[in-house]
């Protein structure tokens, strides 16, 4: 199995609302939808780019993964998103092929997807994500 696009590009930030304004008067695109996912402690923020989005990240919880990530790498990009058919069989598939996953199994993601990550060690340090349907 293989994706069919790139979901998602997950940008971690300090501040949404100062980096919707960047997005919306520099790049110009639109915030279409913004989301708190209280699963993974974070408030997410969306903007479409062709098939592609972009999702912003804060951390509702200093203790929270994106909280973390901040504290040791500063913002910027968090993840890739690969959009996949099926992400169940994909996670097993590459759990076969000795990839180190996080998510044994899909979970409930921002917009009710499905989504599976990968561990960045097995993934030459992208934070690697599978995401559909
Ligand atoms: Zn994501």
């Amino acid at each position: 199995m293989k994706p069919t696009h790139i979901e998602h590009i997950g940008i971690a930030v300090e501040d949404l609302q100062q980096a919707i304004r960047y997005y919306e008067d520099v790049l110009g695109l639109e915030c279409y939808a913004i989301e708190e996912v209280v699963d993974q402690k974070v408030k997410t923020a969306f903007f479409m780019v062709g098939q592609t989005k972009i999702e912003l990240l804060e951390s509702t919880d200093p203790e929270g993964p994106i909280g973390k990530f901040i504290t040791n790498r500063g913002p910027g990009i968090h993840h890739i998103a690969f959009a996949m058919p099926d992400v169940g069989q994909a996670l097993a598939a590459a759990r076969e092929k000795g990839v180190r996953l996080i998510d044994e199994k899909p979970r409930k993601g921002a917009e009710g997807l499905h989504i599976g990550f990968l561990h960045p060690k097995s993934t030459f340090g992208v934070l690697t994500e599978f995401c559909g349907e």
